[in-house]
């Protein structure tokens, strides 16, 4: 039974924390917030490209579980999130995506279009026929072959083969970062624990001890519930609890490009190449761009539980040189790249970790990493650990954390 006495921790102030500390707040709970930064969701719920998925990206899956995934997130992701903070869906998206794909993709154009139309069908069923919208603007979802004769605009074809034109978005990271960091900064609920990195959780009888470390100082706590959402620090923590993964999993770091200038839309398409290890371009208009190139800003793989920390380890130098090759590569497939004007001060090549199931890389057919369905909550009494998976479904888990936490479901 759960009862407004609950002592709740909710660890890592990244985007799933945030937002369950912003719901639990809103039914009536105080939380202690940690996080091992000097600030909050200023990592992978910061760097990340936004795209909120519905499932195109994931037409290796086919048992469909991943789309699905992603599709029941998308439907909810601005529901939820506008109940915890006052976001204008038109003020952050993305100009709409293009898919292109690529020579050698690992699907061709017929099996891709046959993947896309099962996305915009199911898409449909659970919007209710547009009850719910897709950001809270749009009601159906497209994907559209171009004519070969529309494609050059758009993608050069010495690289690929054909262009889809889609209705899927994304929205500004940092624009909802900073509107959820003004939030739980205000709630008289949360307490945010900053600089304070958790290093264990054990059972002490019916309740939970979180061991932390602050400026060298270990802090322990007693509480009666505890959420772990510390994405990259998930599985360390999860092991002192005797908790394993549900497979062998790798830690990617991918580098998130932001060039920091204003656009109109004509200036540049959103894309994203597919299917292996390509890249996307991403016009955020007034917010700017996002760029990656996979082959060049994925540069960092790790089997550990906890993976090295890849946001220190990298100079000014090789971030910049991380953004000229990616910048490249990409105007080569997507030339009007290559006519942005920009000062290098506009440019932001931060990163950020990619935790998944899974230890062969993208560009191959047998990787794990086409999928993303065993993803979510896992509860062992009132510890609760929650691999996101992906961006796109964290408003609809932190509500179904809640209601665990409620008992709900
Ligand atoms: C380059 C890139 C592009 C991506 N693009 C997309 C996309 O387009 N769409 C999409 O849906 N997903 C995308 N993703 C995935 C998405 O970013 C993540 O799934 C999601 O942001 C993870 O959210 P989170 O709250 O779990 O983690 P985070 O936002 O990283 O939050 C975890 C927090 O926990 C803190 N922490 C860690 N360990 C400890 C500890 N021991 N003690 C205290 N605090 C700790 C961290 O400092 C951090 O603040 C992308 C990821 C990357 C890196």
């Amino acid at each position: 039974m759960s009862t407004k006495n609950q002592r709740i921790a909710i660890l890592g102030a990244g985007g799933l924390g945030a937002c369950v500390a912003l719901e639990l707040s809103q039914r009536g709970y105080k939380v202690d917030l940690y996080e091992e930064h000097s600030a909050p969701l200023k990592k992978a719920s910061y760097a990340n490209e936004g795209k909120v998925h519905v499932g195109f990206i994931y037409a290796m899956d086919k048992s469909f579980h991943t789309a699905n995934s992603m599709l029941i997130g998308a439907v909810h992701f601005m529901e939820y999130l506008q109940r915890w903070v006052d976001v204008k869906p038109e003020e952050m998206i993305s100009s709409p995506f293009y898919y292109l794909v690529h020579k050698g993709s690992l699907l061709n154009a017929t099996e891709l279009n046959a993947h896309y139309q099962k996305c915009c069908q199911v898409f449909a069923e659970l919007s209710g026929g547009g009850k719910k919208k897709y950001l809270g603007l749009f009601d159906s979802l497209e994907a559209k072959l171009l004519p070969k004769s529309k494609m050059q605009d758009i993608g050069n074809p010495e690289f690929i083969d054909d262009i889809f034109e889609t209705t899927e978005y994304a929205v500004d990271p940092r624009y909802i970062a900073e509107k959820l960091t003004e939030a739980i900064l205000s709630d008289p609920n949360i307490n945010l624990i900053l600089n304070t990195k958790v290093e264990a959780v054990a059972k002490v009888k019916e309740r939970l001890k979180v061991i932390s470390r602050n400026a060298g100082l270990q802090i322990e706590e007693e509480y009666s519930d505890v959420i772990n959402a510390t994405w990259n620090g998930l599985l360390e923590i999860d092991r002192t609890m005797g908790i394993e993964p549900l497979g062998k999993w790798s830690h990617r770091y991918k580098f998130a490009n932001k060039i920091l200038v204003p656009l109109e839309k004509q200036d540049l398409p959103s894309t994203t190449i597919v299917l292996g290890a390509f890249g996307d371009t991403v016009n955020f208009l007034e917010r700017g761009v996002f760029m990656s190139w996979y082959p060049v800003g994925r540069t960092g793989w790790s089997e550990d539980y906890r993976p090295p920390d890849w946001d220190t380890i990298y100079s000014e130098d090789e971030r910049m040189d991380v953004f000229q090759r990616s910048f490249e590569a990409l105007k080569e497939r997507v030339p009007a790249l290559g006519n942005l004007k920009f000062p290098l001060e506009a440019v932001d090549p931060v990163g950020g970790d990619i935790l998944a199931l899974g230890t062969v890389d993208v560009d191959k057919n047998e990787s794990r990493l086409h999928e993303r369905f065993e993803v979510g909550i896992r509860s062992f009494g009132n510890y609760h650990t929650v691999d996101t998976g992906k961006y796109t479904i964290i408003p609809y888990l932190a509500m179904k954390v809640a209601d665990r936490l409620e008992g709900k479901g």
